[in-house]
């Protein structure tokens, strides 16, 4: 008897590894737990498939295995913006990717209502989450940063008469979604502070806020509302990114400034949060975003500059925070 039990037990752990445990076997009955975190249906049911006739082979007479998610909660970290259009979701994507190909387990949720973009930036048009127990799964994106988006829950135009209470129910379901080993999501929020993005971060508190502007004195106007909205939150700023600051001419190679340059990294240092670094107006950035291939996937100044900032929300995400829960 002892026998089998060795036998079954080398067995689950050539199968499974240490995803396997709680082995019991009593007259070829044989039972265990597999868990089965962070994988889809499809790994899920292969490897239970592989268990199940391995036991099988090796003389078990029956074989009950309880599958058991450990379930990881990933941190959301929200991208914000005051208006729309300022790069918000460009940057949101881009982050991502940065962050990805820095080797962290990351995600994109595009949670703006008013116009999720993210399908069209992560290069996965016309895709569909498959679900299972009434959960969804996320699609791989471009430089296979995971993603889910409002755009795929409801048709276009209709999210508009939401209210604050819809937007954060529906926000769950983006959330609380089959995330596998994801640890942090970043979240493209819908532009502005009003009862929307209230609701939103009530029902789904996230870690930090990383706040987008362009260098304009109006466009900082509105940032410096995001921060506040932030504050009154009890959501902690990350810092300020500052977009769309100088343009490369790309006919006669002149750097200009046709909304100045410097003006949130000005705001910042007033307003006592961090600068998080600036990315030029830069016709590229449009043209690869447009076509659904994220500009941090490559190399050069522009990827560069994604890299940078994802270092820094890395680092404040990777800090010890003195008010950890
Ligand atoms: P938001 O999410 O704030 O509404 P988007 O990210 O959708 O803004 O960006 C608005 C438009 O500006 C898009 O067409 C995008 O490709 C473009 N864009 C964003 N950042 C830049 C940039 N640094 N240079 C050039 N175009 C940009």
């Amino acid at each position: 008897m002892m026998a089998e039990f060795d036998a079954f037990s080398d067995i689950i752990s050539t199968v499974a590894g240490p995803r396997a445990s709680g082995l019991k076997a009593a007259d070829g009955a044989v039972s265990l737990m597999l868990d089965v975190s962070g994988m889809n249906v499809t790994e899920r049911n292969e490897i239970e498939a592989a268990m199940r006739s391995a036991l099988l082979a090796a003389g078990a007479a029956s074989v009950r295995i309880m599958l058991t998610a450990e379930k990881i909660t990933p941190r959301l970290i929200a991208i914000a913006s005051g208006k729309g259009g300022v790069g918000k979701s460009t940057l949101s994507t881009n982050l991502a990717v940065a962050m990805a190909r820095a080797g962290r387990a990351v995600g994109v949720v595009d949670a703006d209502i008013y116009g999720p973009s993210q399908v069209r930036l992560m290069g996965a048009d016309g895709s569909k989450p498959e679900a299972a127990e009434s959960r969804m799964f996320p699609i791989k994106g471009a430089g296979n940063v995971p993603f889910l988006s409002m755009a795929q829950l409801v048709n276009p135009g209709q999210a508009i008469a939401w209210r604050g209470p819809m937007a954060g129910n529906a926000l769950s379901q983006l959330v609380d979604a089959h995330w596998g080993n994801v640890r942090d999501i970043i979240v493209d929020m819908p532009p502005g502070t009003g009862d929307i993005q209230l609701s939103m971060i009530q029902k789904h508190k996230p870690i930090g806020a990383v706040i987008i502007s362009t260098p304009q004195d109006l466009a900082l106007i509105d940032a410096m509302r995001a921060i506040s909205f932030f504050d009154t939150a009890k959501v902690p700023i990350i810092g300020l990114v500052e977009n769309m600051a100088g343009y490369l001419c790309p006919h006669c190679g002149e750097m200009s400034d046709p909304f100045g340059s410097g003006g949130a990294e000005a705001a910042a240092v007033e307003l006592g949060i961090p600068f998080l670094g600036r990315i030029p107006l830069d016709i590229n950035i449009r043209l690869a975003s447009d076509a659904g291939k994220p500009p941090a996937l490559g190399d050069g100044p522009i990827s560069d500059a994604y890299a940078a900032i994802a270092k820094r929300v890395t680092e404040w995400i990777d800090k010890p925070k003195a008010n950890a829960a």
